[in-house]
């Protein structure tokens, strides 16, 4: 299908998990455009993956003179930009009671500044009617232990898609978020020793009311909606994509 055919697309965070399930389901459309992250094996693996329309720019998001090289390079690249995905992140783990100050700032920094800035530095080359998609967690919703500032980060970036919507409505540029549930990513190895992997994902599973945990193909569909003209009435919307982890267990 080709319901993207001719936008230009930049994922944070797409040489990986989510955002490489966004990146191609975005090439199956007819998507060009730049995936970002920092490492440079991975952007390098993930770009010959994807084929010529897309390149990898190494940026780290949390740093804003990098955000302003990335879309000035982009649109160098590619002459404009339809659709941005606020995508890298990460889970930040800690309670109240353990978490320093330098270990705020850094899931801060990682989990809603670098979505702020992202958009903010898109915004002077990006169309208008252009769509900007956010990635949230269901973490948001519900108190996990131990992800006490991830919930908290995500949940403000669950609002910034509306207030981005508002702000942005005279250029008529939507922002919507995507809430994912557990989803299988490399994110599992900084959690999980190797030889527990299996059985760590089958918990999981066994946990999920709709008995899997999902797949970055299933939020590359969702993006891929709410990047298309599909979603053309949608504005500062939330999608929760988590097979019915967070309300029906
Ligand atoms: P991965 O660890 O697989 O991917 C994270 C991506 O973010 C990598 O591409 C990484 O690239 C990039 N990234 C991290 N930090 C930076 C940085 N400072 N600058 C640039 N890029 C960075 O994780 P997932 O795919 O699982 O997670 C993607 C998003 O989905 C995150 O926002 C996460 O919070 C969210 N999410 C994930 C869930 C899950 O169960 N997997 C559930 C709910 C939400 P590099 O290392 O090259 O910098």
């Amino acid at each position: 299908m080709s319901r993207l055919k001719n936008k230009v697309a930049v994922i944070t965070g797409g040489n990986s998990g989510i955002g490489f399930g966004i990146a191609e389901a975005f090439k199956n459309e007819g998507t060009k455009g730049v995936i970002v992250g920092r490492n440079q094996v991975t952007l390098d693996r993930a770009v010959a993956q994807l084929g010529d329309n897309f390149i990898g720019i190494n940026a780290d998001v949390t740093n804003v003179a990098d955000l302003e090289r990335l879309f000035k390079q982009t649109t160098e690249k590619f002459g404009k930009i339809d659709v941005i995905v606020a995508n890298a992140g990460g889970g930040a783990v800690g309670t109240v009671a353990t978490t320093s100050e330098a270990e705020f700032d850094q899931a801060i920094d990682l989990n809603l500044k670098s979505v702020y800035f992202t958009v903010q530095k898109a915004l002077p080359y990006m169309n208008d009617g252009g769509s900007i998609i956010l990635i949230g967690s269901n973490a948001a919703h519900r108190a996990y232990a131990n992800f006490t500032l991830y919930g908290a980060a995500k949940a403000a970036v669950i609002y910034l898609a509306k207030a981005f919507s508002s702000d942005l409505l005279d250029r008529k540029i939507r922002a919507n978020v995507i809430t994912p549930g557990t989803t299988d990513t490399p994110a599992f190895d900084k959690f999980v020793p190797i030889e527990q992997m299996e059985a760590v994902k089958k918990h999981f599973a066994d946990q999920m009311p709709i008995g899997r945990i999902g797949q970055p193909s299933d939020i590359g569909k969702t993006a891929v909606f709410l990047a298309s003209d599909d979603s053309s009435f949608m504005l500062g919307a939330e999608l929760l994509v988590d097979g019915g982890m967070t309300y029906l267990s």
